[in-house]
């Protein structure tokens, strides 16, 4: 389990970090503080609180808490994943050029090519599992190198210590968005990353009501300049959608690996399947990178991507004949879903360079959620019988 100043477990940390009993009420629970602005006794003579935006205390739990799961020292919360990424790129300024891994969640894509390259940074994609690919593409002006892994939605694995060290030599930032592991599988601080990115919309809130973001470091410098983002910005969580994400993280441990359990027994009978072409989730012996998986992971998540033997008429069929598996976007949900990533949630990505990568017209994705097992596999079997 991830180091941490603090002696706990996992487990216990996901409970309890940052969120000791009201001290004026002594309530168990961290409350929702859904106020603006906080009264001073004297001018400029606080109690840490000035106004909401800049401080609230429950999402300052919050971001306590997370700083804590991924053994890291500052956490900073936002509105969206999108917001979180989004605050990083704003570390950058016009000039600077970005590595990025060529298979990331499509709107991570969209804000870099869309938003900040008219601002001014320039973006150069590769096949972030290939070291030489990374260190090929880094240039004088290569200030961040930014990853997702597994990567999204094919499942690739990302070397993560290798990319800390071509990162620490170079003197440029790490960033990882770690939304697909959540902390009790993976925690990047362990292999140099500067900056640990999570949409808490998906594993972290958990429970598929609440959108949100967060970033930790454990640097000071990259803290300072977070804090100034996040409230110069603007684009805080209120203080519900903190607290819904506080109370996932509490059952984050139980449900994960649940997740993991679940999509493990779905990936090897996906695999063993006739009418299932190729399937890709890092526990199968058959991934390329299973060992590396196993060697930075302590599991492989809930996410698997599949090729059907067919076109995008039998994947289309096999995403609409689920019943247990909810046809939408999104993931991390104690529900399972399936999507059709070309059609869906990749549909922003231009279509060339989409079926370039691999992102064909029968590839589906599912997020396994915490069902019991055997009725996700009786509803994958039924379905997949109608392609
Ligand atoms: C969902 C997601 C995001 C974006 O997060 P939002 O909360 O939807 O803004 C970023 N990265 C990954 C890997 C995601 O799955």
């Amino acid at each position: 389990m991830p180091e941490s100043a603090s002696p706990m477990r996992f487990e216990t940390r996901a409970i309890h970090d940052g969120q000791d009993p009201d001290p004026t009420t002594g309530a168990i629970i961290v409350p929702v503080f859904q106020t603006a602005t906080y009264v001073q006794d004297g001018v400029a003579q606080h109690k840490g609180y000035e106004y909401a935006r800049t401080q609230n205390p429950t999402r300052g739990a919050l971001e306590t808490a997370l700083a804590s799961l991924e053994g890291a020292e500052y956490g900073f919360c936002f509105a969206s994943g999108m917001a979180a990424i989004s605050a990083c790129m704003h570390l950058l300024k016009s000039g600077d050029h970005v590595v990025a891994s060529d298979d990331l969640y499509g709107g991570t894509y969209r804000v870099f090519e869309q938003v900040f390259r008219g601002g001014g940074l320039d973006f150069t994609y590769v096949d972030a599992a290939d070291i030489d690919q990374v260190q090929g593409a880094l240039r004088d002006n290569t200030r961040m190198i930014w990853v997702e892994t597994p990567t999204n939605p094919l499942l690739k694995v990302v070397d993560l210590a290798a990319m800390g060290v071509l990162a620490a030599d170079r003197k440029i930032l790490f960033g990882v968005d770690n939304t697909f592991l959540s902390p009790f599988f993976q925690t990047p601080v362990e292999f140099g990353a500067d900056l640990i990115v999570h949409s808490t919309t998906k594993f972290l809130g958990g429970h598929s009501d609440v959108v949100g973001g967060a970033v930790v470091t454990s640097r000071d410098d990259l803290a300072d300049r977070l804090g100034f983002i996040q409230n110069a910005v603007g684009a805080v969580p209120g203080p519900w959608d903190s607290w819904l994400v506080l109370r996932g993280l509490k059952t984050l441990a139980v449900g994960m690996d649940r997740h993991g359990h679940n999509a493990q027994v779905l990936a090897e009978f996906l695999e063993q399947h006739p009418s299932v072409e190729r399937v890709l989730y890092p526990g199968l012996a058959s991934h390329p990178q299973h060992e590396l998986a196993s060697r930075q992971a302590r599991g492989h998540g809930a996410l698997i991507s599949l090729y059907i033997k067919g076109d995008v008429a039998g994947a289309r069929r096999l995403a609409e004949a689920t019943r247990v598996f909810a046809l939408a976007e999104s993931l991390g949900g104690v529900e399972s879903l399936i999507e059709h990533p070309g059609l869906m949630t990749h549909a922003s990505v231009p279509e060339e360079i989409r079926r370039e990568k691999g992102l064909t017209d029968n590839l589906v994705r599912l997020s396994v959620g915490i069902e019991h097992i055997d009725d996700l596999l009786d509803d994958l079997k039924q379905a997949l019988a109608t392609i």
